[in-house]
Order: C-alpha cells, then sequence, then structure tokens
C-alpha cells in the first residue's frame, strides 16, 4: 500500500545470484530510501529469465548484507491483471497498435529517418485491419506496442542531471503474452508509491521511455538516481565467471557477510561493517561517479599481499 512517505525499492529478477554489483546497488537504494524517511519495498521481477530457487537466494542474501524492507515482497507473477488493465486503458485511448515483425525482420529494416538509433521504425504502424487479419491468419502472434507520440524525453535524475533520451513505439506485450519489463516497471512503482528509483546505469537509457509512459498512463514520475555499476578488469559487466562474486562464494573462501559489506562502503569511500553504521555516514552527493572495477584478486587482498 502506497504511503505519504514515498518509497524506493530494489527489484532484483530471479535469474541467479546476486553479485556483489547487484549487492552494491540494493545497498544504495536502501541508503538513499533510508536516509530520506522513505520505506524501503522489495519486488521481485519474475516474469522471465526465472531459475527456480533464486528469488529466495538472492531475498537470503538482501538480510544477511543488513537490509531490511517494509511490507510483504512483491512478485510481479502476482500482478497480471495489472499489466493487462494498463494495456486495455492505452488501448482504449488509441494508444496502441499489434505488431507482428520478428526480431529478424526488426534488425533488418532500416531505422526510421531522424528516429532514434536502434529503435523500432514503426513497421506495423500503419498496418489496415485487413492486413492484420491477413498476418493472424498466417498464425503470427502479435506483440503489442505503444504508438508514441515522440521519439525523445527527458528525465532528471541525481546523479546524472538532465538526461534525454530515445522513445520508440515499445513494446508492452510480447508475442508470447508476457507484459514486457518497460511496462510492468511503470505500473509497479507507481501502485506501490515509488517515489525514488535507484538502480544500476545501465537502465539509464530506457528510463526516458519509462517516464514517457508513465506520464500516458497519468502517473507520477518517480525521482531517479542510476548508480554506477560494478565492472570487472576488462570493464565489462560484472559476471558469475569474474570469480567469487556472489556472497555464498565469499562465504566458502570464509569471508563473512559483514566483510562483504566493509568492501562495498569501501568502494563508496567509507569505513563501514554494516549497512547501519554506513546508513550513519552516507552523503548522497559523495557517490563516487566512476564504476568500481573489481580486480580479479576478488574483494578482498590476501593476507601478506601488499
Ligand atoms: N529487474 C531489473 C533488473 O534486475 C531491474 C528493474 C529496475 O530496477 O527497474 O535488471
Amino acid at each position: 500500500m502506497p504511503t505519504s512517505r514515498g518509497a524506493g525499492r530494489y527489484a532484483p529478477s530471479p535469474s541467479g545470484e546476486l553479485h556483489v554489483g547487484n549487492l552494491r546497488t540494493a545497498v544504495l537504494a536502501w541508503l538513499f530510501a533510508r536516509t530520506s524517511e522513505r520505506e524501503f519495498l522489495i519486488r521481485v521481477d519474475d516474469l522471465d529469465r526465472v531459475r527456480p530457487g533464486a528469488a529466495e537466494r538472492q531475498l537470503d542474501d538482501l538480510a544477511a548484507i543488513g537490509i531490511d524492507w517494509d511490507g510483504p515482497v512483491v512478485y510481479q507473477s502476482e500482478r497480471l491483471p495489472n499489466y493487462a488493465a494498463a494495456v486495455t486503458e492505452l488501448t482504449a485511448a488509441g494508444r496502441t497498435y499489434e505488431c507482428f515483425c520478428t526480431r529478424r525482420e526488426i534488425q533488418q529494416a532500416a531505422t526510421a529517418p531522424h528516429g532514434p538509433m536502434g529503435a523500432y521504425p514503426g513497421t506495423c504502424r500503419q498496418l489496415s485491419e485487413a492486413e492484420r487479419a491477413a498476418k493472424r491468419a498466417e498464425g503470427r502472434v502479435g506483440a503489442i506496442r505503444l504508438r508514441a507520440d515522440v521519439t525523445e524525453y527527458e528525465i532528471t535524475d541525481l546523479l546524472h542531471g538532465r538526461y534525454r533520451g530515445a522513445v520508440d513505439d515499445l513494446v508492452l506485450r510480447r508475442g508470447d503474452g508476457v507484459p514486457a519489463y518497460n511496462l510492468t516497471v511503470v505500473v509497479d512503482d507507481a501502485a506501490q508509491g515509488v517515489d525514488q528509483v535507484v538502480r544500476g546505469d545501465d537502465l539509464l537509457p530506457s528510463t526516458p521511455r519509462q517516464a514517457y509512459l508513465a506520464q500516458l498512463l497519468g502517473l507520477t514520475v518517480p525521482v531517479y538516481a542510476h548508480v554506477p555499476l560494478v565492472l570487472n578488469e576488462e570493464g565489462k559487466r560484472l559476471a558469475k565467471r569474474d570469480g567469487a562474486v556472489s556472497l555464498s562464494d565469499q562465504r566458502a573462501l570464509g569471508h563473512t557477510p559483514e566483510d562483504v559489506v566493509a568492501a562495498i562502503a569501501e568502494s563508496l569511500g567509507y569505513s563501514a561493517r554494516t549497512t547501519a553504521e554506513l546508513r550513519e555516514v552516507f552523503d548522497r552527493a559523495r557517490i563516487p561517479r566512476k564504476p568500481w572495477i573489481l580486480e580479479p584478486i576478488g574483494l578482498f587482498r590476501q593476507e601478506g599481499c601488499p
């Protein structure tokens, strides 16, 4: 239930174990919310790429590093009627169309002139009802796309300032019937009273689409803070193959959750061993603007190493 205090949130996808980069983003989202007297919510984005047992392990890991949350965890798989209602609302307003393009067709089609790079070129936008019926008769199942009337939208981010990015006719419901992430995130954040979204800066380019969609649905656009990711030495996004990157890997090496919190705190420029200590000293204006590059040696130097 939304409260007047507002809320921040962390919304993991249960596709595997959280790595230290995910944990650091979760800590930052928690710190932003808790130091601004907001509630902190957890939502499990479990509509896609779900690995059995992963959600439970992720929640255990978050609790182990001292992240607490308000109210029950929300699962997107239990909220399908809400996403369907949003699609119905947009459709009733003439804001959607059925798209029969395959991924390959979209890649092959040239991007519309003046359209944003990589944006959907709008191939199915102008199909007549007879053409749509013919596609359906071929056995093609349509996705539902938004009929966007802008190609760009501007958002404000606490770390990145004013950010203008592409908006295209984004997918709202995939051909397999699964509601698309850009829709679900907007519907859920608003329904949960989330007015502060802190997440990895890999999601910054999607944010103008989401803010535009929120505004079309008459929903309040949250305050955003897109925080730097943790990268490996090659500058690539951290992954399981980068070594002992999860809490269970670290436990197997004899390190405690407090050790991991200490490493995260250090990467943020603080000396603290618990999230409670970190909360006391956290200053959002001092967040490092550069990614945290994790050396192959891992989170901790071995005894005796320089
Ligand atoms: N579930 C998404 C992810 O793990 C994050 C969604 C969000 O924070 O908006 O990438």
